[in-house]
């Protein structure tokens, strides 16, 4: 079989589909697995809380199953406890004044969220367990301590964590280089997919820089922002509208324990800390580190940034979220290294986060198309990733 992509969602479909006996070819563009997005990201998984503009709950319903599964299965395809990646407390979610959802509003999804994770047979396998999942709302001291009193309205306790996502993706590359079924090409760029006589059953053959690969049973397209444009090469019908954005967050090591809160500020285009192990911190101030975005079927191509220019981005999003997430402040002179990263950012919807009417705030039109023997996931968060793999290799053994 071929999987195309080897970020986090085609690395768990080769080890899973791998593990149950088939050989898998995985193809990927950069250099090491799991390289883009899926290395460099906030790792927040989702219960559903961020998205308070969607009240149908849709979005909520759609990633709660896989978020609860994300340690279980995490685990078995690397081999080892994720523990240690785990952030250290629950997050906060404080809501900005220009939030496009208001504190009445926040509080009653919140609340529906939390009766969503309290019914849920699963919701003991989290990443930490949930007892009881009820918000708990922030007093207006612990407001002042940690976030700019003038900016922040409210604020609110819910259970949801993170992993740091660069660790996990360390003990991916190294299941993949221990797992004998999959041969891994890497360097190589997709840029096609033939099917026997034009349809897309097997025998399959994957185009690519280097010449044509296969014959293969069955191709999973998980190329995150390449795979429209294998969708459209196909023939294959596109969701009604999408969008691309190249995003950059700071990732932050300190030269002692820091004790910032995990937060999540709310409901728009503002930002997030990550606090994961005390010396280990995401830092995210979305209109800074949104450096490209596109409508077209190809993502556009991000411009190259200088030292320079990184070094002010860096400093921008630190400026930026501190003067909101002001504990953030007492942080910078213990910063040991700092680096900026990130990846695309592919989504089935479009429109400014500061519109309530944005389809990116939406994030239930994702998941897995079947086409004969082609496969297409579009794995709409690296929190349902491992769970969305699991379906993709029952579909196919
Ligand atoms: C800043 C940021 C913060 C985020 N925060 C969160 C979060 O907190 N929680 C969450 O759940 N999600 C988050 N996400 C989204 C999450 O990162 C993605 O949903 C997830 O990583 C996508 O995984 P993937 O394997 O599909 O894509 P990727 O990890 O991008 O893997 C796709 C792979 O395909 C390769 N590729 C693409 N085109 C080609 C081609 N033509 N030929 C060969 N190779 C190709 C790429 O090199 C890449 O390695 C965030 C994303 C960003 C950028």
């Amino acid at each position: 079989m071929a999987v195309l992509g080897a970020g986090i969602m085609g690395a768990s479909t080769a080890l899973f589909l791998a593990r149950r006996g088939a050989r898998v070819t995985l193809f990927d563009r950069a250099a090491t697995v799991l390289a883009g997005a899926s290395r460099s990201n906030e790792g927040k998984i989702h219960l559903g809380y961020l998205y308070a503009a969607d009240p149908s709950l849709d979005t909520a319903r759609r990633l709660l199953p896989g978020g609860l599964a994300f340690k279980a299965l995490t685990e078995e395809l690397v081999g080892c406890a994720i523990d240690p990646a785990v952030s250290r407390d629950d997050d906060l979610y404080v809501l900005h004044r220009a939030s496009v959802v208001g504190v009445d509003d926040a509080t009653r999804y919140y609340e529906a969220v939390s009766a969503l994770v309290d019914q849920h047979a699963e919701r003991a396998e989290y990443l930490s367990p949930i007892r009881e999942a009820r918000p708990r709302r922030l007093s207006q001291r612990d407001l002042d301590a940690g976030f700019d009193s003038s900016t922040i309205v409210a604020g609110f306790r819910v259970p949801e964590r993170s992993v740091a996502t660069e660790w996990v993706a360390d003990r991916f590359a190294a299941a993949i280089d221990a797992e004998p079924r999959i041969d891994c090409r890497l360097r190589t760029t997709v840029t096609g997919v033939r099917g026997a006589a034009e349809r897309l059953v097997h025998p399959l053959q994957v185009e690519t820089d280097e010449g044509v690969d296969g014959p293969f049973d069955a191709v999973v397209n998980a190329l995150w922002d390449g795979r429209l444009v294998l969708d459209a090469s196909l023939g294959l019908p596109l969701p009604k509208t999408w969008s691309h954005r190249f995003r950059l967050s700071a990732f932050v090591r300190t030269t002692r324990d820091v004790e910032v809160p995990s937060a999540v500020v709310a409901t728009g285009p503002f930002g997030d800390v990550k606090n994961y192990t005390g010396r280990d911190l995401y830092l995210s101030w979305y209109p800074t580190g949104l450096v490209a975005e596109g409508n077209a079927i190809a993502a556009p191509v991000p411009r190259a940034l200088g030292e320079d220019e990184r070094a002010r981005l860096l400093g921008e999003i630190v400026a930026r979220l501190g003067a909101v997430v002001t504990s953030v402040r007492d942080v910078l002179p213990y910063v040991a290294s700092a680096r900026l990263a990130g990846g695309w950012v592919y989504a089935a919807g479009r429109g400014p986060l500061d519109d309530r009417a944005s389809t990116l705030h939406r994030r239930d039109r994702v998941g897995i198309e079947r086409t004969g023997d082609y496969v297409s996931v579009d794995t709409g968060k690296y929190s349902i990733a491992p769970w969305l793999a699991r379906q993709v290799a029952d579909l196919l053994a």
